[in-house]
């Protein structure tokens, strides 16, 4: 244990951990890549894009250099008082790509105040519109952030039993998760959109939903098919239609955001991780024109009262800017493609030697279920040290497997991930 890690071990209390059974966790003191550096001298290909937020590999130097020009310049403003060109330029950019009147963009810190914004918004634009819609639709398995109203709409993937009586009340309605040669999908999905068309009354406000992949409950995926019934029944239901692209935006399903790739229009848009390329925390809520609209008038009550300290820091809007530069040079798409192509031909080949179940993919998420259980499962802490002590940094949700690579990673790293998820299943599966 060096010193610095000892300083930790007293001192630093780290996210959903057991600290009691941790080791103590290497020391990162350097990035390049898919790599991160260990104050020991080893370099881990990071296969989790460090929890989803890193798109282009660690220390970019074009977001570096935008960062630090932009720190010599102006750190913070009270945006409440002031705008400035990172926040609007940034605005702009991201009302140009999302799809038709997403053009309001409201920053906040990470990916569950956007989702805590987008419940708020949606609840006062019927407010203010007189309409007495106060509830509130979520998926089987749905996972939203660690805040009380994303937990709330989050609840079912049951990491929450402490602050169970503190939840308010959501209707949920079954996630037709799918994969390859999935005989069933249909079913499943008439299944889901019947149990939608039976809750979705005239008083829901809001269905919220992570399109094409469910992230944090083991990287189930949808088919856009049941995307565009769902998006289609919330329509005509009156209510407002979330998509929370947290973990899906920017490239990560293949498309530049899931709802472009499934062919949806939502109401409001939460995104984050992704969207500073991975080096500042900061979250944003798009919504559509109308929505905003709403919220004009002349009392104050009718505006939306929210906001945090740091909303549209000057920094994180910076990166963000040098984040799509990348994103939208005509490599990173390419590359993009690549992993994808990899992932597929990978896991088919994988299918058929009938190891593992319900191998499935969608851009550059690739997902397989490696034995029964939930979260606890004993299988995830025994495939990540098989990876580790390969120099792989893998993070399994229970038995499930993943890989969600930054879109730098060689080809090469990435076949060899998979060779090394072969030679698991061989030994501690
Ligand atoms: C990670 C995640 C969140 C929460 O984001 P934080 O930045 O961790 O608060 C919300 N929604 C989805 C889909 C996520 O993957």
């Amino acid at each position: 244990m060096n010193d610095i890690q000892d300083l930790d071990r007293r001192h630093v209390w780290h996210p959903f951990t057991q600290a009691k059974t941790m080791a103590p966790p290497p020391e990162a003191v350097g990035g390049t890549g898919a790599y991160i550096l260990t104050a020991e001298g080893e370099r881990i290909l990071d296969l989790v894009s460090s929890w989803w937020v890193n798109l282009h590999g660690h220390a970019h130097p074009a977001i570096a250099a935008a960062v630090a020009e932009q720190a010599g310049r102006l750190e913070q403003v009270i945006f409440a008082d002031f705008t400035h060109a990172p926040a609007a330029r940034l605005a702009a950019r991201l009302a140009s790509l999302l799809p038709g009147d997403l053009d309001r963009v409201f920053y906040s810190d990470d990916g569950s105040t956007a989702v805590e914004v987008a419940l708020k918004m949606a609840l006062q634009y019927f407010a203010n519109r007189g309409e007495g819609r106060r509830r509130l639709l979520a998926f089987e398995g749905a996972y939203h952030g660690d805040t009380v109203g994303a937990m709330s709409v989050g609840r079912s993937s049951g990491y929450f039993r402490a602050w169970e009586g503190l939840l308010f009340p959501v209707d949920v309605v079954s996630f037709p998760a799918t994969w390859l040669d999935d005989a069933e999908v249909e079913a499943k999905e008439a299944g889901a959109l019947a149990a939608l068309d039976a809750v979705l009354g005239p008083e829901v406000a809001a269905v919220i939903i992570e399109p094409l992949v469910q992230g944090a409950s083991g990287m189930r995926m949808c088919r856009p098919e049941f995307l565009r019934g769902v998006a289609e029944r919330v329509k005509a239901a009156g209510a407002l239609l979330v998509f929370d692209e947290v973990m899906t935006g920017f490239g990560r399903t293949g498309g530049l955001f899931a709802c472009l790739k499934a062919g949806v229009q939502p109401d409001l848009v939460c995104l984050s991780k992704g969207l500073t390329g991975g080096f500042l925390p900061m979250g944003a809520t798009v919504a559509r024109e109308v929505i905003y609209q709403a919220f004009l008038g002349d009392s104050i009550e009718r505006a939306f009262l929210h906001g945090h300290s740091y909303t549209a820091n000057p920094l994180g809007c910076a990166a963000g800017l040098a984040s799509l530069d990348l994103l939208l040079a005509d490599h990173c798409l390419d590359r993009i493609g690549g992993i994808e192509t990899i992932h597929q031909e990978r896991l088919s080949s994988l299918r058929k030697t009938g190891r593992g179940r319900h191998p499935r993919s969608c851009g550059t998420v690739a997902a397989i279920d490696l034995g029964e259980g939930g979260y606890g499962s004993a299988v995830g802490p025994r495939l990540k040290a098989f990876f580790r002590e390969r120099g792989i940094l893998l993070r399994p949700l229970g038995p499930v497997a993943y890989f969600l690579p930054p879109y730098c990673i060689e080809e090469a790293d990435l076949h060899r991930a998979w060779d090394t998820l072969e030679a698991a299943m061989d030994t501690v599966v």
